[in-house]
């Protein structure tokens, strides 16, 4: 494993432990030898070009003020504005939203998008918050961004316990501030207010097509292969529900009140009414519960997981067996994870393209509010699978070309189109 270099890495974090950062300069450092002279321009993705750390202060229903920290990163805009969501965890810290930033706009160049990277985030847990209090966090946190992000400069979009809702209060406190209605500034809006059918589904229909892709090149069929996904929202909810329907066996599910299992095959649908009712996927009928090591050791042909970054380390890499392994999530598997697992033939799909059919759909809604024109969800979804199949082809040539893993020939592909358009922009003065 190449070593960061240690003048990368920013005096404002930690050097003994750089967190998800340290994680995606190692990305960076395995793809260096690949770019050519474009190798010239590789600081540029090892430095996020602007970071804004913002205190949220805000009152309380019970009348007491809490302060908050906020976070926007921009990683890179060299093709584009920066584009990237906003998660809400109390675990956010700096590194994980530069980290996530940076992803973005690997993510973004994989798929062709004419977007940069950015990521935003706030440290908070909101269960612990009201509807009304969230609403104010949000406002007074879009204000403070305010400055950086615009339709043609940065464009936030959801993450994790962030919603169409919380983007329609960006919106509005943007437009609020501008003294316009700029609806261009956001993506994954409520359908009412300029956001595009089908964006809600969008990263997990991109994550079932790119199951399908790899499946193809495995030579296996989607039919009877055997699936378990950890997450059961958004993302992991749709994949699975894709799959169910396109007649995978879906194993088990794994979501935060527990884990599922059913050998022959989990009722996706069922599964989806058990959790309306209760909250979770827990206690659900006809279904086993399974220790977290049990899940990961199931035999499966597609394991997703569609939760945070980090769920699969070095201790329980060892315990996975499955054919394929698709990042659902963004940085779901640490550097030393994915060596031991692709060391034993299992395919990993990287989140860099597993995971992009959501900001695709965002892009495909912020070219919908420039023009003002709004396309039918056949012709969305249609756009989308092209694009990811188009994406997945480019890296798995890349990856057959120079005989690496798809994931470092995703970030060959992406970099060389940051750095291309690096290049030819040029150093300013
Ligand atoms: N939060 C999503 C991601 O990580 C979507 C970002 C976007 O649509 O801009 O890819």
């Amino acid at each position: 494993m190449t070593e960061p270099v240690p003048h990368s890495l920013p005096s404002y974090l930690n050097p003994n432990d750089p967190g998800p950062w340290g994680i995606y300069l190692e990305q960076v450092d395995r793809v260096a030898p690949y770019l050519g002279s474009l190798a010239r321009w590789i600081e540029t993705l090892k430095r996020p070009k602007r970071i804004l750390i913002v205190d949220i202060p805000v009152e309380l229903d019970n009348g007491e003020v809490a302060h908050f920290e906020g976070y926007r990163v921009q990683h890179n805009t060299s093709r584009g504005p920066g584009k990237g969501g906003v998660r809400y965890h109390q675990d956010v810290t700096l590194s994980e939203v530069m980290a996530l930033s940076a992803w973005m706009s690997v993510k973004a160049a994989a798929v062709n998008l004419p977007f940069g990277g950015a990521k935003g985030g706030i440290r908070i847990d909101p269960r612990n918050y009201s509807q009304a209090e969230i609403e104010r966090i949000t406002r007074r946190y879009t204000s403070e961004i305010g400055v950086i992000i615009g339709p043609n400069k940065d464009i936030p979009a959801p993450d994790v316990n962030t919603n169409a809702q919380t983007m329609a209060w960006m919106m509005d406190t943007y437009s609020m501030n501008e003294g316009g209605t700029a609806t261009g500034v956001v993506t994954g809006k409520p359908v009412a207010l300029g956001g595009s059918l089908g964006r809600v589904e969008a990263t997990g229909r991109g994550v079932y097509v790119a199951a399908c892709e790899a499946a193809r090149e495995c030579q296996i069929e989607i039919k009877g292969a055997r699936v378990a996904v950890q997450g059961f929202g958004n993302v992991g909810g749709t994949a699975a529900r894709l799959l169910y329907e396109a007649g995978a066996k879906v194993v088990a599910i794994y979501d935060h009140t527990g884990i599922v299992h059913n050998a022959h095959g989990l009722n996706i649908l069922a599964l989806f009414d058990h959790v309306r009712t209760t909250g979770g996927v827990a206690g659900a009928p006809d279904t086993e519960s399974l220790t977290p090591t049990e899940f990961w050791s199931l035999e499966t042909e597609i394991l997703i997981p569609a939760a945070l970054e980090g769920q699969i380390t070095h201790d329980n890499a060892d315990l996975i067996h499955t054919k394929i392994l698709v990042e659902g999530a963004n940085g779901p598997t640490t550097p030393e994870a994915d060596d031991i697992i692709s060391s034993k033939g299992t395919m990993i799909v990287p989140d860099v393209v597993a995971n992009a059919g959501g900001v695709t759909v965002s892009y495909f809604e912020w070219v919908q509010d420039f023009s003002s024109f709004f396309w039918t969800e056949q012709e969305i979804n249609h756009r989308l699978e092209a694009m990811m199949r188009a994406a997945y082809g480019a890296m798995s040539r890349v990856a057959r070309e120079h005989q690496v893993s798809l994931r470092t020939a995703a970030f060959i592909v992406a970099c060389t189109r940051i750095l291309e358009a690096r290049q030819v922009r040029g150093l300013y003065p």
